[in-house]
């Protein structure tokens, strides 16, 4: 399956509120020629969310059929009650075809895909944050969150942080400085394909 692949998936992990998706959407808005993968979840929309657009938002019974006929590269139950999954065809597709291809997991989804997707074809970028009350407050901040989805959230980012040296590279999103982090991911990036296009 993965014998011939020429592109590069990037992989930008790091814990709830840490600020992949705004980093994703910059990126997006930049880099029109690269992939980006929309995963598969069970959890219900937030306020603004499309389905198509943040996720394909799809029912558990959907999400079981999904995995039953092996549709996922990588699924994980994150923070204890939803699936999220990356869709396998329409990446290994894109890398196949020469793609650089982005996209946000949780740990357990990068664990998983280093074990598919041959070294030279993966980089990791874990985003760190300076401490948990920050990321308490980002995440507060994304709109209303139950108490315990919230600590479930924070339960999940100190098992996440304490993972972040797997990962090939670390960059730090501090208060206010999401300008820093996203010049520091996408240097990373250009450099990693460098010579590739
Ligand atoms: P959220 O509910 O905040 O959108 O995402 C919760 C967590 O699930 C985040 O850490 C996010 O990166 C992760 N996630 C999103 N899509 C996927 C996926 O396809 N696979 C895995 N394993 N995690 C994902």
């Amino acid at each position: 399956m993965t014998e011939k692949l020429t592109g590069k998936l990037f992989l930008i992990v790091g814990p709830s509120g840490s600020g992949k998706g705004t980093v994703i959407r910059t990126l997006g808005a930049k880099y029109k020629g690269f992939f980006y993968p929309i995963s598969y979840t069970t959890r219900e929309p937030r306020e603004r969310e499309k389905d198509g657009e943040s996720y394909h938002f799809v029912t558990k019974e959907k999400f079981k059929q999904m995995i039953a006929e092996d549709d996922f590269l990588e699924y994980a139950v994150v923070h204890s009650d939803n699936y999220y999954g990356t869709a396998k065809t329409e990446i290994i597709d894109a890398l196949n075809g020469g793609a650089v291809v982005i996209r946000e997991v949780d740990i357990q989804g990068f664990h998983a895909i280093r074990k598919i997707i041959p070294k030279g074809n993966l980089v990791s970028i874990f985003m760190k944050v300076p401490n948990l009350s920050d990321l308490k407050g980002r995440i507060e901040m994304r709109g209303a969150i139950e108490p315990e989805e919230l600590q479930r959230r924070l339960d999940s980012a100190a098992r996440e942080l304490a993972q972040a040296g797997d990962c090939d590279y670390q960059v730090h999103n501090e208060w206010g400085k999401m300008k820093v982090c996203m010049s520091d991911v996408e240097s990373i990036i250009l450099e990693e394909i460098k010579g590739l296009y």
